[in-house]
Order: structure tokens, then C-alpha cells, then sequence
């Protein structure tokens, strides 16, 4: 396997690890999550009572997995374009199927909106002007594997495709374009310093684009965030992170915790998962974004082969067709 390759499966295995192993306590408090876990070292199922989770085994993936894969897809069918409105019906018939399955872990906010506007007849440029939660920030990591991030202004322009349908705002954009930008470093050869540098320049560049709404600058906060966190002892970074970055689905406080949790585990895909896994919040969407740079930067061989061939079963989940494709747009 080349290099490329096995970064570019780091990445989007590295995304399903962290959204499987976030499952069980996405929406439980980080002290109701130490009260019933502990803390939690491996994948877990969701206990009935999780409004979200309730019913899935352990090591099941998510929406995040599941819209990534979606817009991987896209990409590659539309030989690197996506079109927005091709997007939006791929999202609603993706929640129609979870509904018909009986599961709870539908659309989030922003992109139900958007595309419930979408579906009333509202223009694809108009209907994502409000969407500032994590979204498509949590469903990006193909656009940092299918485009090198040099030229930004090019890159941007293809993470723009993949957010603006549901998440058409400054913030929405700065999220998504950190976590596309960090991932496509990794996937290029970068160290986790170099990925975290070109996510910091690409959200800052991103925040240009789409809406204004108002809310705190995605980039700063990386930046903060990651300094708040690094050094910290493991408990006190949790603690931490939930008290001041935030575990919320805001794109400001789920991204840069996602980059504090990368900083405490020194860029360890299984680490950094698990990290996010002990937040609560939304725990899935950190662990997703977490483990997708983690996993571009350290590449497939980087992850426990345990875990990877759990992930596999529980999910049938085979992104190596997919991935590779992807690896032919670059
Ligand atoms: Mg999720």
C-alpha cells in the first residue's frame, strides 16, 4: 500500500473510530458519562435511554460516518464536483431510511432546517444561510482526501460544495474548512504540527466565505484551545474542554475541542477518540473529526487492526473502493 493510501484509510476509518467509539455517550453530560462508565477504553453500546444512540451496538457508526460516506461518493461520481442539490436529496433520503429503521440519530439542526427549506422550493444558495452547527465539518473529511490544500482558494472552493447547501455561513465554512484542511495535509505527508498550522490558516480564510453570523472565530479558537489543552494530565484536559472550549454542536466549540482532545493524545487516533468518547456532548462529531486527522497522519496502519475489523463487521463499512477513487482526484 502507498503512503497516500494508507493515510487517506487513516483518515476515514480514523472518522468512523471516532464516531463509533462517541456512540454511547453522545448528549449524556461528562459527569453522567463518569457516573455510568467510568471511563470508557474501548467501544460500548448505547444504553437505552440515550435519545440519540439507544438500540445500537457497540462499535456502530453514526450520521458523521454515514454523511461522509455520502459525500465521498459524490465526489467521486461527480468526478470531484458536487452538486448541492443532489446533496440535499441524498440527506433527506438518508434520514428516510434511518426513520424507517427505527433510529433516533436523524439530521442535525442545521441541515434539517436547510433542507427543509430546500424541500419548500427555496434556492440552494439561500437555504443553508443560517447553518452554523458542526455538520459539515463532521462530513468533510473526503473533500482533505479527494484535493491537495494548495492552492487554499481552490480547496476552499470544494469545501464550499460540500457545506453550503446546509452550512452557507462563516462559521459553518471555518469548521469544515479546518478539519478538510488539516486531513488533506496529513493525507499529503504533514505532521500533526503541520496539519493544525494549515487547519488554523484555512479556517481563518474560510470564515470569509458564505454568510456572517455572528460567533467566535473558529481559528482563534483552534489555536486557543489546542494551547489550553496540550500538556494537561488526561482527566483535567476532559474537564477542561467541556468547561470552556465546549462540547456543544456550535461549529466553535465542537471543532477546537476536537483539535484540544488531538493535542492531549500527541495525535493518537485511538486516544484522541477515546478522549472525546469520555467528553459527552457531542461526543461522536469531536471523536469523528478528531480521529480523521489523527488517522491522516499517522495512515490506516496507525489504527488498532482490532478496532478497524470491528468497525468493519458491526458496519459493514468497506471504504478502501471508495477511498482509493477518491485518492484518483488529487
Ligand atoms: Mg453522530
Amino acid at each position: 500500500m502507498t503512503d497516500r493510501l494508507d493515510r487517506a484509510l487513516g483518515a476515514y476509518y480514523g472518522l468512523a473510530l471516532g464516531d463509533a467509539l462517541g456512540m454511547p455517550t453522545q448528549v449524556m453530560s461528562r459527569e453522567e458519562v463518569v457516573r455510568v462508565y467510568g471511563t470508557l477504553t474501548g467501544f460500548e453500546p448505547a444504553r437505552p435511554d440515550n435519545p440519540v444512540s439507544a438500540g445500537m451496538p457497540a462499535g456502530s457508526v453514526t450520521d458523521d460516518t454515514d454523511q461522509a460516506v455520502i459525500v465521498g461518493r459524490l465526489l467521486d461520481e461527480g468526478r470531484g464536483r458536487i452538486d448541492p442539490l443532489r446533496l440535499a436529496h441524498e440527506l433527506l433520503d438518508w434520514e428516510k431510511e434511518m426513520k424507517a429503521k427505527g433510529s433516533f440519530d436523524l439530521l442535525g439542526p442545521s441541515t434539517k432546517a436547510a433542507l427543509d427549506a430546500v424541500a419548500r422550493g427555496v434556492p440552494t444558495q439561500e437555504a443553508g444561510k443560517h447553518g452554523t452547527t458542526n455538520g459539515a465539518a463532521m462530513r468533510v473529511t473526503p473533500v482533505g482526501i479527494a484535493f491537495a490544500v494548495d492552492p487554499l482558494d481552490t480547496f476552499l472552493d470544494h469545501v464550499v460544495e460540500s457545506c453550503q447547501v446546509t452550512h452557507d455561513t462563516g462559521i459553518g465554512i471555518a469548521g469544515a474548512a479546518a478539519v478538510a484542511a488539516a486531513v488533506s495535509t496529513g493525507v499529503g505527508g504533514g505532521s500533526l504540527d503541520d496539519a493544525v498550522t494549515v487547519a488554523v490558516t484555512a479556517a481563518r480564510a474560510g470564515a470569509q466565505r458564505g454568510h456572517w453570523v455572528a460567533g467566535a472565530d473558529i481559528a482563534s479558537r483552534i489555536e486557543w484551545a489546542w494551547d489550553l489543552a496540550l500538556g494537561l494530565p488526561e482527566a483535567e484536559a476532559l474537564d477542561r474542554i467541556v468547561a470552556l472550549v465546549g462540547t456543544s454542536v456550535a461549529s466553535q466549540e465542537s471543532v477546537p475541542a476536537a483539535f484540544a482532545v488531538l493535542a492531549v493524545a500527541g495525535g493518537d487516533p485511538w486516544r484522541a477518540a477515546l478522549l472525546a468518547s469520555n467528553l459527552g456532548g457531542d461526543s461522536d462529531t469531536i471523536g469523528a473529526i478528531a480521529g480523521a486527522v489523527a488517522g491522516s497522519v499517522t495512515g490506516l496502519s496507525g489504527l488498532p487492526p482490532e478496532a478497524v475489523r470491528t468497525l468493519r463487521t458491526v458496519n459493514s463499512l468497506e471504504l478502501e473502493p471508495l477511498t482509493a477513487r477518491l485518492l484518483t482526484l488529487r
